[in-house]
């Protein structure tokens, strides 16, 4: 498709598919209905959505099939793909474990040294024990690779690690992190040399930028007696001054203020001893910093 629109490939389906979906949406790409269509045209930015493996995507942009993508950062280093990472997007977040039996426990990585590790990401491993001077096997397996001890296959695994439930299960617990991933924009190297799509890019990097910006801060009005404003200005964070607006009760203040989504908790119990009430917590679609 030589249309000139900015190629972009995201994960078909899968842990990513969604939240990538809705990271467009709220960048305000306008993206149809596309039930098991590989490409899709995005009604209001030039911009083709290419809906694909997500082992395929970092081979795919190195090579300018896709012009940028989203996909895991564990994928990325797996593949070797020679691509630029653009921007860590927030989501999708996993571990790369170590694991091994419950009843060993591992303090030291040299420990690991002339053992066999199983795992299906054996170039990070490799990069792992490259970067500690560790010797030891890796055993490629593609799939449920927490059996591989008990199996006798392997001593130890490497493996994405979330509750930890499928450890238990295979009796086995966690030892220490070999990566922690996210899902991440990448893009093709040889962009730059587009001028055309480079610019659409950077048009969509502010877009993402912005709507990061955004799921990070929440929007916080109240209102404060007018001789409590200076105690409440105190507890704000002093990232900006906040906005001030008269009330129809003389007396009285409107306080607006932009605040990091996790902090309203902290601070509310303050602002309340402060003076202020009628506290309204409100999601912010896009920010422009
Ligand atoms: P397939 O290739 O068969 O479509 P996959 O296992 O490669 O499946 P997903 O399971 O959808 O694909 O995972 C996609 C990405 O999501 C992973 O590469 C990883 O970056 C991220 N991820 C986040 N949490 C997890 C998790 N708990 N388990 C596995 N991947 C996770
Ligand atoms: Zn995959």
């Amino acid at each position: 498709m030589a249309n000139g629109n900015l190629k972009l490939a995201i994960q078909k389906s899968g842990r990513l598919s969604e939240k990538s979906l809705q990271l467009l949406r709220t960048c305000g790409l306008d993206i149809e209905n596309y039930s098991n269509r590989l490409i899709v045209t995005t009604r209001n930015y030039e911009l083709d959505l290419l809906f694909l493996r997500d082992d395929d995507i970092p081979e795919y942009v190195q090579d300018g099939v896709a012009d940028v993508g989203i996909v895991g950062e564990d994928v990325v280093i797996e593949k070797e793909a020679d691509v630029e990472m653009i921007k860590k997007l927030g989501f999708g977040k996993c571990r790369l474990m170590l694991a091994g039996p419950e009843n060993e426990d591992i303090k030291e990585i040299q420990e690991i040294n002339g053992k066999r590790v199983a795992t299906s990401y054996p170039k990070i491993l490799a990069n792992y024990f490259r970067d500690n001077k560790i010797q030891a096997k890796i055993i490629q397996i593609s799939g449920s690779v927490e059996i591989a001890p008990s199996l006798g296959v392997a001593d130890y695994i490497c493996d994405i690690v979330s509750t930890g439930n499928t450890l238990k299960l295979n009796k086995l617990k966690k030892y220490m992190t070999v990566f922690d991933s996210e899902a991440v924009l990448i893009g093709n190297k040889n962009i730059e040399k587009d001028s055309d799509k480079y610019s659409k890019l950077k048009n969509l990097i502010v877009r993402i930028e912005s709507a990061l910006n955004a799921k990070n801060s929440k929007y916080l009005m109240m209102n404060v007696p007018k001789d409590s404003l200076e105690r409440v200005r105190e507890v704000l964070p002093s990232l900006k001054s906040p906005t001030i607006l008269p009330l129809a009760d003389e007396s009285m203040l409107a306080v607006h203020a932009v605040i990091p989504s996790d902090m309203f908790w902290e601070i509310q119990k303050d602002l309340h001893e402060a003076g202020a009430s009628g506290l309204l917590l409100v999601p912010i679609e896009n920010m422009i910093l």
